[in-house]
């Protein structure tokens, strides 16, 4: 069987990409030997959608880097903070020159302007935590969680991904189901990067059409496969662009999810949907889904 990794994304968050991917990992963790990836480390909440409450193992990420002065060397003459983009060089109490470190992007302007050589240093900090857990259906997620105030990074998804492949190969598992971040940032393009295929999640509106047709974009620079999943597909009648968008790029429908509010019922109950409201109808789409998932991706 050929191992894959599967990216689930949607271009932008609030149309159920988690929920959807909680209860498609439900439904395919007893036939593969799976693993999880939230990617979305500004927001990330699969984790508690398969009701992970603790982790087994905490790493820091270290990836920002920030500007620190040197007030021995420094002559105040005031340059890093005419030219720091992000005007976040401050002088305290004391006259001192100093970067305020929540607002530093570390793109080392500072350092070039300043007169005296080795005054401004970049110093590499913690910018976030990736952790690992594994869920009581028995497959294991790695996630991550970023620092407050600290530049989105797709470095931190990487070493996701790097993690979760370390693992596949010591514990022997066939699929990586990676749940990624919103918009279509560093994140997004290091969660789609490297996968075998897309899953795309839309609704029916014009706001979803131009997100997902914007992640699609990335999808396409990969050259990876996409499929189309339409949550919520119910909820605007009318609306038709988004089938005909799918129909003209060639992409094909796993699914419709229709509006159920058994969705936001089990988020609050920490459980995939198709696990706390088996009977309802967003669970029988998830299932029809599921097959077709296991026919035309996961099959090798
Ligand atoms: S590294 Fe960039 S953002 Fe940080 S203090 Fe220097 S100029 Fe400002
Ligand atoms: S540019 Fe260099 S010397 Fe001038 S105030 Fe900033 S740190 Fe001090």
């Amino acid at each position: 069987m050929m191992k894959m990794q599967v990216v689930i994304a949607s271009g932008k968050g609030g149309v159920g990409k988690s929920s959807i991917t909680a209860s498609l990992l439900y439904l395919l963790k007893d036939e593969y030997k799976l693993i999880a990836v939230d990617a979305d480390a500004e927001a990330p909440n699969l984790g508690l959608l398969l009701g992970v409450t603790e982790w087994e193992i905490e790493r820091e990420h270290i990836g920002a880097k920030i500007a620190r002065i040197n007030p021995e060397s420094c002559i105040r003459c005031g340059l890093c903070q005419m030219r720091c983009p992000y005007e976040c060089i401050y002088v305290d109490e004391e006259g001192n020159y100093v970067v305020n470190e929540l607002t530093c992007e570390g793109c080392n302007v500072c350092g070039l302007v300043c007169p005296v050589p080795g005054t401004i240093t970049l110093e590499e900090v913690r910018s976030g935590i990736i952790r690992k857990a594994t869920t009581k259906y028995g497959f294991p997620i790695i996630s991550a969680q970023l620092d407050v105030g600290k530049p989105e990074s797709g470095k931190l998804v990487t070493e996701e991904k790097e993690w979760a492949s370390k693992i596949m190969k010591e514990e022997g598992l066939e699929h990586m189901i990676v749940d990624s971040a919103a918009g279509i940032g560093c994140q997004v393009i290091a969660s789609v990067g490297g996968a075998d295929v897309a899953i795309l999640i839309a609704e029916p509106t014009p706001a979803s059409l131009s997100d997902v047709q914007r992640v699609y974009k990335v999808v396409q620079h990969f050259r990876e496969p996409a499929y189309l999943i339409i949550n919520k597909a119910d909820i605007n009648p009318g609306f038709t662009k988004l089938r005909e968008w799918a129909e003209s790029e060639g992409i094909p429908i796993l699914g419709e999810v229709p509006y159920d509010s058994s969705i936001p019922r089990s988020m609050s109950m920490l459980k995939p949907f198709v696990e706390a409201f088996p009977d309802s109808k967003a669970s029988e789409a998830i299932r029809g889904i599921a097959e077709r998932i296991k026919e035309e991706i996961l099959k090798g």
